[in-house]
C-alpha cells in the first residue's frame, strides 16, 4: 500500500520493546504527503460526515490536521502540550504507561454544539485521543469523527473509542 510501505517502523523506540511507526519517511515525501491529504479530503468530501472545525492533537495532528482544514475549507484548533497556549485553557489528564500526561484546549476555542472532526497521526491504547475528545467537550462542542493515518488495532484503541459511542476514520493499520 502506497501510504504504508513508506511508514518507516524503529525498534526499540521510545523505549525497549516498543516498534515505533515512524510518519515523517511518509510525509517528507511529496507524493506520500499528497496521497494522506488527497485521501483524507475524499474520504470526507465523499461519505457525509458533518463537522464544522478541525481539533489537531500536538504536534503530528497539526501537520495532518492543518493541510486538512485547507483541503476541506474548514478552521484548525490546537491541541496542546501544557503551558504552551497563551489564553485561558481547560486541561484534560490522561493515563500512560507509567504516569500520566496533560493537554490543553483554549476555552473559547469552540462554539456550542460546534462539530469537529479529531485528528491525530497515531491510534494505539486510544488514551490521547479520548482524552482530546473530553477537551472538545468541556468546552461545549461534539466529537463527530475522529481520523488518524495509522490505527494499531491490536493494542485496543480503536475498539475503546467505538464501545464509547465515537466514530473512527484510519487510512491503514499495522498489525
Ligand atoms: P495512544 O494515546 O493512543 O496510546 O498513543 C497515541 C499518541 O501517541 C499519538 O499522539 C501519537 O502521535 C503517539 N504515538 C504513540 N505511538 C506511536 C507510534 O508508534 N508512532 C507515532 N508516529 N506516534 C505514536
Amino acid at each position: 500500500m502506497p501510504i504504508k510501505s513508506r511508514i518507516r517502523s524503529i525498534p526499540d523506540y521510545p523505549k525497549k520493546g516498543i516498534l515505533f511507526r515512524d510518519i515523517t519517511t511518509l510525509i517528507k515525501d511529496p507524493v506520500g504527503f499528497r496521497l494522506v491529504i488527497d485521501n483524507l479530503t475524499q474520504h470526507y468530501l465523499l461519505n457525509g460526515v458533518d463537522f464544522d472545525v478541525i481539533v489537531g492533537i500536538e504536534a503530528r495532528g497539526f501537520i495532518i490536521g492543518g493541510a486538512l482544514s485547507y483541503t476541506l475549507g474548514k478552521g484548525f484548533v490546537p491541541v496542546r502540550k501544557p503551558g504552551k497556549l497563551p489564553a485561558d485553557v481547560v486541561s484534560q489528564e490522561y493515563e500512560l504507561e507509567y504516569g500520566t500526561d496533560k493537554i490543553e484546549i483554549h476555552v473559547d476555542a469552540l462554539k456550542p454544539g460546534q462539530k469537529v472532526l479529531l485528528v491525530d497521526d497515531l491510534l494505539a491504547t486510544g488514551g490521547t485521543a479520548l482524552a482530546a475528545a473530553a477537551l472538545v467537550e468541556k468546552v461545549g462542542g461534539v466529537v463527530a469523527e475522529m481520523a488518524f493515518i495509522v490505527n494499531l488495532p491490536d493494542i485496543g484503541g480503536e475498539r475503546k473509542i467505538l464501545e464509547k459511542g465515537y466514530s473512527v476514520y484510519s487510512l491503514t493499520d499495522f498489525e
